[in-house]
């Protein structure tokens, strides 16, 4: 599984990491693996991401943000008995004789309605007028529906015998004073953001969001409204990776693009130092111009590996600046589709963990391929595919040309269908594992 040039190293210095020996311009020597496994580079990347420092925000902004602090209730809630109906508050025990042939008569000695007060004990054969919300009479255990009672002046006549609490929303029922409302790592939620307020809280400490610096690198690469001459393309990565990160709910920057010289490419990653994550792409694979690498090493970056056995995207270097806290860094491959891919296998599981999240993979969806599917056995497969629903089973086609440099196969990508890096053949009829991309296409469905 280890296709790494590995020399092992003891666990300390590595921390379990066997490693290729890396010697650049400077004197710095870095432990690095290459040629790992997805499942290996996944399980690397996580160990590094921390989730990070807490902030305290304002809580009507702080949807999505992950809670960093256990929320206790402060006061029970309901803070008392209450009516969860309109009808009338009553003792069950009056209407124990109660049926459609022998309706029993209450008298309503008086009203209460929803943040107004019955002081008054009940006696028996009494009930009070009661509305949603307001608080349950003392002596009255109970409340019957007006639907299900029949008013007449001051009395009320009612023809069933309701069971002791019904539609009496009990004190506490949903916490008590002291209780745990809302633990560490809730997503926070609109619900979640109205049991805060009821709670009576108005700021909330919650991890910071991840501060993401985006690097584009290659001296062909120009910015979108620029002329596209003599072989410019434009530096498109910049933006589709600065969309990722904003799904993840972390926040970037670009630091501009980088010609293919040491020099400038030092200057711009230096800008980026202050940032949680760094991210650059292209300019890291085994070229000439390829500089991203040893200039990452000379500031300081301590590369944890290079390579992974997948495509698109096996020109991936992660590491993170040392001493800590530096930044964590990613160096993407240029093809914006490996960009793509790579950040979705590696980058938003780190994003979600330093936001604080637990869960940070995508759903899995099982589907049948419509059609067979054939490589070379080493590296697992990311194949953009659409899905489609038939019969109860989901199928799954490639959506277009799968070269890394073709965007639209990740446009029309509803998922990624998972290629097992040994397996050389998927046949049509067979099953796989898709990573699903577009939430929207389990709308409707009834899993
Ligand atoms: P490289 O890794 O530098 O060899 O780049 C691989 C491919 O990705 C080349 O065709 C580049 O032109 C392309 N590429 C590099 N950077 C970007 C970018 N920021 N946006 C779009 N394509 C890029
Ligand atoms: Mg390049």
């Amino acid at each position: 599984m280890w296709e790494c040039d590995s020399l092992r190293q003891p666990l300390g210095a590595v921390k379990r990491m066997g490693g290729a020996r890396q010697r650049t311009g400077r004197v710095t020597v870095a432990w690095m693996r290459t040629g790992i496994s997805v499942a290996e580079a996944r399980a690397l990347v996580l160990a590094e991401a921390q989730p990070l420092a807490a902030e305290t925000v304002p809580a009507e902004s702080a949807l999505g943000r992950v809670l960093a602090q256990t929320v206790r209730a402060p006061r029970t809630l309901p803070p008392a008995d209450c009516s969860a109906m309109d009808g009338y508050a009553l003792r069950a025990a009056d209407l124990a004789r109660a049926s459609a042939a022998a309706p029993v008569e209450l008298a309503v000695v008086y009203e209460v309605a929803a943040g107004g007060r019955g002081d008054v004990p009940l006696k028996a054969g009494e009930a009070a007028r009661i509305f949603t919300g307001a608080p349950l009479p003392p002596g009255a255990d109970t409340v019957v529906r007006q639907e299900q009672a029949q008013a007449q002046a001051a009395r009320v006549r009612i023809a069933i015998h309701p069971k002791r609490g019904d539609s009496v929303r009990r004190a506490g029922e949903e916490l008590r004073a002291g209780e745990v409302a809302l633990e560490p790592g809730v997503k926070l939620s609109a619900a979640a953001l109205g049991l805060l307020a009821s709670l009576g809280r108005t700021q909330v400490a919650v991890h910071r969001r991840p501060r993401v610096a985006l690097l584009s690198s290659g001296d062909e690469l120009v910015e979108p409204d620029a002329a596209i001459t003599d072989g410019r393309i434009v530096a498109s990565n910049a933006y589709a990776l600065a969309a990722q990160c904003s799904d993840c709910g972390a926040e970037s920057f670009n630091l501009g693009i980088a010609r293919d010289t040491p020099a400038e490419l030092e200057a711009l990653l230096r800008a980026g130092l202050s940032a949680d994550l760094l991210i650059s792409s292209a300019g890291v694979s085994v070229g000439d111009h390829d500089h991203v690498r040893p200039v990452l090493e000379k500031l300081g970056c301590r590369l944890r590996f290079w390579g992974v056995n997948m495509k698109p995207g096996y020109p991936l270097a992660f590491g993170r600046f040392e001493p800590p806290p530096g930044p964590l860094v990613f160096a993407l491959p240029g093809n914006p589709v490996s960009a793509l891919v790579c950040f979705e296998q590696f980058v938003r599981p780190v994003l979600l963990r330093l936001a604080g999240r637990h869960t940070t993979e995508r759903p899995l969806l099982r589907v049948t391929l419509s059609e067979t599917l054939r490589k070379v056995a080493g590296r697992m497969h990311f194949v953009r595919v659409r899905l489609r629903r038939e019969a109860g089973r989901v199928f799954a086609t490639p959506t277009c040309n799968q070269s890394s440099g073709v965007q639209r196969s990740m446009v029309l990508a509803q998922g990624l269908l998972v290629f097992d890096a040994e397996a050389t053949e998927l046949a049509a009829g067979s099953e796989a594992q898709v990573q699903l991309l577009d939430l929207d296409f389990l709308s409707g469905a009834c899993w």
